[in-house]
């Protein structure tokens, strides 16, 4: 061991908590800061390391394949009555590599426009989220309880949430991330089999077949009630506890 080694990991721990309650604080509101308030992303290599042992880099391309086969069984869907206002299938995205699978209620306007999740203003505020764990979109994984939009962006159906999650099932099982985070009631209460309010189901760690899973407010949600960011704060900070283990 070089002699400067235990300064440098001083130095690093020193560093990694003040990025934690800098970011803390700009959840908090206090937006008046330095940009470097926010932690920078670390790099695709960096994260890829990130709890990945080295066999995971190899079963990546697997992932990939097992994910492509389920879309292609998903096909041009017509299980339930969403297909009938859907402009576009949302099925999902991101890395099969991924630590993390953030899973949302179901597409809404901009989603079911592009065929991709979160991308509205809910979207961009998941982005934040994700950039505060230290990740870029690219290096999670999201998708929805329900694939296709319900109209007016109503809650999910429990017929259409069954019709869909043979799907979901499949995708987070190729993925088997190390944590599953559960954005909202809808999410949070199908995925536990539990009909307890989001505000009883957050603040613990839960599993789902076996996966650690944490559950928190929406983020539409949260663009509503700003006052409960810091609630969702505590709850990326055990997302990222359990998967920095
Ligand atoms: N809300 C969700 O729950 N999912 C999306 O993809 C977009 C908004």
């Amino acid at each position: 061991m070089s002699p400067n080694q235990p300064i440098k990991q001083a130095l690093l721990s020193t560093v990694t908590k003040l990025r934690w309650s800098l970011t803390s604080l700009h959840w908090g509101g206090i937006v008046d800061w330095p940009r470097a308030a926010s932690p920078e992303p670390i790099s695709a290599d960096e994260s890829s390391c990130v709890g990945q042992p080295a066999t995971e880099q190899e079963n990546s391309t697997d992932r990939e394949r097992a994910l492509r086969l389920i879309q292609r069984e998903l096909g041009n869907c017509t299980r339930c009555r969403l297909h009938q206002t859907r402009t576009h299938i949302v099925f999902g995205e991101g890395s099969s590599r991924t630590s993390i699978v953030f899973v949302g209620e179901g597409p809404g306007y901009d989603e079911d426009q592009q065929g991709r999740p979160f991308v509205g203003k809910a979207g961009k505020l998941l982005d934040k989220m994700i950039k505060a764990l230290g990740f870029g979109r690219e290096q999670i994984y999201i998708c929805n309880m329900v694939k296709c939009r319900p109209p007016n962006n109503r809650t999910p159906s429990s017929d259409e949430i069954e019709a869909c999650s043979p799907f979901l099932v499949k995708q987070i099982e190729a993925i088997r991330p190390q944590a599953i985070c559960a954005l909202g009631a809808c999410s949070a209460q199908n995925l536990l089999r539990s009909s307890s309010p989001i505000s009883r189901l957050r603040g613990k760690i839960h599993h789902w077949r076996g996966i650690p899973l944490v559950a928190t407010f929406h983020p539409a949600y949260l663009l509503r009630n700003p006052s409960q960011k810091s609630a969702a704060w505590q709850d990326l900070i055990e997302l990222h506890r359990i998967v920095s283990s």
